[in-house]
């Protein structure tokens, strides 16, 4: 069998980084983990090719070539999704489809051969199984969730290390809390599974044979679900590896009681971890009662995240606005509050409601549900469900937050807020030359030709004089604002 595996194209959206990543000369964030992983798990003796459509086009020949076609998608990638069921219907070839997007609306893809769906260290062997002995299923699912101690190292043979800026590992999946508008729990459930400490690090270490030394995303849905395993084993183990090694610092998402454990915290910027993004939400305590986030309540959230950010973590935050319990004054407050907390990467979204989380049921029984599906776009200003507020001021309010906190100077304030808090850690890394051009080509694009180029000098010149260590950070986010305002303008303004 020649199998031609196929993720779809990401949008222009927050989290592609696409404008940003120009500056580094690089086509996507991180590779498809997905399908790597499912790669590994297919016959040894099956030919396989991978067409990442975020860095290279997909061509008829490709899926010519081959005997079938895998795609896995999450829900924001619908769009290339579809137009590549069409595709490969159309020349002629079965299609597999799997992964979040597949999973939580198989109705939707009627032309898909083989749904294989939830997590394919379950329902990929069945479908092995079945398709080798001639009969084959449409549908696979299963309410179990596997041990992921069974899953695979990923195939990173399939991939054009050098497009990426960052690779992606997993070590546990599941989260155990249960924030109402969060499918990780329905997809994933609430028990962190884990694996093995060993299996990890050597994930870890052939990217690290591979010649790889930039980012590691490792994207668990909560990375600190079972902090006794990550104390006693894994960061240990990671600060063991990490010693006499340049680059293949982490970065991963976590909740807010991270910041309850010094020790844990201390561990992890040991081990290399630069990096962590929380769902932050809200700071309005009755928006948080309503989603359940009770992680979130009753403590001083800046304070929470200054203090990450001294100990050397970077705090990426999510945002949302459009609870049933937010008002006008929320706008203003949100803003507020993300400029103190010195959170540069901050994504605002409306609230939205994912099929199969406990936000869905809700709004399904109080007829609260529009038409349109939900995007999976955090930042395109667009929501499922129809608001206790009226849905021109959530819209106006909306606008207004994201207009002033991806502003070059509202940005650029925070950045500095930052700047002024943040203690990183030393770690041995190494300067890629298109780094080195990332900062002519910012000075040209942004400091130059772009209308915000007197907030550029502001922040060159304030890291400057005021701390050159951290230079290279305040360039990197002068990228990140240019990335912001681009979407910005594209969605919203
Ligand atoms: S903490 Fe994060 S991953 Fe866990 S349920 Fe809440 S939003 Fe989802």
């Amino acid at each position: 069998m020649k199998i031609l595996m196929i993720y779809p194209e990401f949008p222009d959206t927050f989290w592609s980084f696409k404008h940003a990543l120009n500056f580094v000369r690089k086509k996507s964030s991180s590779p498809p983990l997905g399908l790597l992983t499912i790669a590994s798990m297919l016959p040894k003796n099956w030919e396989k090719r991978l067409v990442d459509m975020n860095i290279e086009k997909l061509k008829d020949k490709d899926i010519l070539w081959a005997d079938m076609v895998f795609v896995s998608a999450m829900t924001v990638q619908r769009k290339s999704s579809t137009e590549v069921i069409e595709k490969v219907k159309a020349l002629g070839k079965p299609i597999a489809a799997g992964g979040p997007l597949f999973t939580m609306d198989p109705e939707a893809f009627p032309s898909v051969d083989y749904l294989i769906l939830n997590e394919g260290e379950i329902t990929l062997p069945l479908f092995l199984s079945d398709f080798e002995a001639g009969k084959a299923k449409r549908v696979y699912e299963t309410d179990e969730f596997p041990d992921i101690k069974c899953s695979p190292m990923p195939d990173w043979s399939l991939i054009k290390l050098n497009k990426y800026d960052s690779m992606s590992v997993q070590f546990t999946r599941g989260c155990p809390f249960a924030c109402d508008f969060c499918n990780v729990t329905s997809l994933l459930g609430r028990k962190t599974r884990l694996k093995d400490t060993q299996q990890f690090v050597a994930e870890i270490d052939a990217l690290y044979q591979l010649g790889w030394r930039r980012n590691i995303f490792v994207v668990d849905d909560n990375f600190i679900g079972n902090k006794r395993v990550l104390k006693e084993e894994l960061l240990p183990a990671l600060i063991e590896w990490r010693k006499g090694k340049k680059g293949c610092l982490f970065i991963t998402e976590a909740s807010i009681n991270l910041s309850d454990d010094e020790e844990l915290i201390e561990m992890m910027v040991k081990a290399g971890f630069t990096q962590v993004f929380i769902g932050i939400e809200t700071p309005e305590e009755a928006s948080l009662a309503e989603c359940s986030k009770s992680q979130n309540r009753n403590r001083d959230l800046v304070s929470n995240i200054h203090k990450l950010q001294s100990h050397g973590l970077q705090v990426m935050g999510g945002f949302i606005v459009g609870f049933d319990s937010d008002n006008e004054g929320t706008f203003q407050r949100q803003i507020d509050f993300i400029q103190r907390s010195g959170i540069v990467t901050a994504m605002v979204g409306l609230l939205q409601a994912p099929f199969g989380t406990e936000l869905y049921q809700r709004m399904l029984r109080e007829g609260r549900l529009k038409a349109e599906d939900y995007s999976g776009d955090n930042v395109d200003g667009e929501t499922n469900i129809i608001p206790v507020m009226d849905d021109g001021k959530l819209k106006a309010g909306y606008r207004k937050i994201l207009d002033s906190i991806y502003s070059a100077r509202g940005f650029n304030d925070r950045v500095i807020t930052f700047l002024k808090t943040y203690k990183p850690r030393r770690h041995a890394v190494t300067l890629e030359f298109q780094e080195i051009m990332a900062l002519f080509r910012s000075i040209w694009t942004i400091g130059i030709v772009s209308k915000e180029r007197r907030e550029y000098w502001r922040l060159f010149f304030w890291s400057l004089f005021n701390d050159i260590s951290k230079f290279p950070l305040a360039i990197t986010f002068s990228i990140y604002g240019y990335h912001f305002r681009k979407v910005n303008e594209l969605h919203v303004s």
